[in-house]
């Protein structure tokens, strides 16, 4: 697979309560963060063959106007060679989406549009200190309808302290009545650094039990399996192989991917780097003339190999064991046989035409199978 590029836009106009991505709520510094973007992706000339991916990740990068996002993927195509068919991605805040917006969205070439809808019930929204409603979700998700995007993506969150299956059903109800390409369902992570966390810390909230969650993700997988989605990745559905996100996929198999803005992380080869978390540091040192990297680590073998078990028990593609004894000098069904025959016993992993394959319940419970 060809490498792809992703960009941090480290700006939200307010911080959810659950969130530990990295951002800033003034939006001042946009027009410098752009012009250090832009310098930044200079830097990186030549150092990679061919992308196929561009992905406007944050933050909130529906926040900047269509001129600082035409300037931006206008600088992605100056610095770097990019294929005739690249998908091109922007997560929005449903907030932001008005017709006019997804109109100019449309036509600076982004052709893959990720909405933030994270639920449709307004309590849950509220818990979440998201700042827009539900309303705004069906709105945006109409206006992106309208403007001719073939490819939207819907992302909603569950397992929220309160939630019971049958709000979170609805949710997913009414989001399959707008037939998304595709669906990430995430499981709610209480971050010990973020507001939630630090509730959660004080004992002000609960949260649901081991057994529920379980239950969550596998009613998830049934419903939309049965309404003609693949269960792709542990938390993302496509409706046809062609909506699987053909950039996240990279992170799952080790292709090489170049990280640009505050925070974002890169992987070539062996090597993993990742930038300063932190929008005036970026800024300085890119005016410096230096790359923004906070650090760099290379990855032994035994650490790539773990990771590629890791990952690939996250994914339905699974692990090719011909492929993962050449790159990881392990051959797996040898070395773990008694464990292999175990989890496939259980109904947890199929293994067929060279491949282990995680069953559903498997995906379930993908964090203990790399463990084997
Ligand atoms: S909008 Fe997204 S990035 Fe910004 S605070 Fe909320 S969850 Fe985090």
């Amino acid at each position: 697979m060809m490498p792809g590029i992703y960009i941090h836009i480290p700006f939200c106009l307010s911080k959810c309560g659950y969130c530990d991505f990295y951002s800033v709520t003034s939006t001042e510094k946009i027009p410098r963060f752009i012009d250090s973007l832009l310098k930044e992706m200079e830097m990186y000339r030549g150092c990679f063959n061919r992308f196929d991916t561009l992905y406007l990740g944050g933050g909130t990068p529906s926040l900047l106007d269509p001129t600082q996002l035409t300037e931006i993927i206008g600088g992605a195509h100056k610095h770097f060679p990019l294929s005739s068919d690249t998908e091109i991605t922007i997560e929005v805040n449903p907030g932001d989406l008005n017709r006019e917006k997804a109109e100019s969205l449309f036509k600076t070439g982004i052709n893959r549009i990720s909405i933030g809808v994270q639920s449709f019930d307004e309590h849950i929204l509220s818990f979440l200190g998201r700042r827009h409603s539900s309303t705004d979700a069906i709105s945006a998700i109409e206006n992106v309808r309208n403007t001719g995007f073939d490819n939207m993506g819907l992302d909603l969150i569950y397992g929220i302290p309160g939630q019971d299956l049958r709000s979170w059903l609805e949710t997913l109800h009414t989001a399959l009545s707008f037939t998304p390409e595709h669906l990430s369902c995430y499981q709610l992570t209480i971050e010990p650094s973020t507001p939630l966390g630090i509730k959660y810390g004080a004992g002000e909230i609960v949260p649901l039990n081991e057994n529920l969650l379980y239950e969550f993700f596998m009613k998830t997988s049934e419903l939309l399996e049965a309404s003609g989605y693949t269960h792709y990745e542990v938390s993302n559905f496509a409706r046809g192989p062609e909506f699987m996100s053909r950039h996240n996929r990279k992170y799952w198999d080790h292709t090489p991917y170049l990280g640009l803005g505050p925070a974002a992380h890169s992987f070539s080869g062996n090597r993993r780097w990742w930038n300063h978390r932190c929008v005036d540091r970026y800024i300085e040192d890119v005016n410096k003339k230096m790359p923004p990297i906070e650090k760099s680590e290379i990855l032994t073998l035994e650490q790539l190999r773990l990771e590629a078990l890791y990952l690939g028990f996250r994914t339905k593609m699974g692990i090719d064991l011909q492929d993962f004894s050449e790159r990881y000098a392990f051959d797996l069904l040898d070395k773990k046989n008694e464990m292999l025959n175990r989890i496939s016993e259980e109904g947890l992993i199929i293994i067929r035409d060279n491949h282990i394959y995680p069953t559903r319940r498997g995906l379930a419970m993908s964090d203990s199978l790399s463990l084997i």
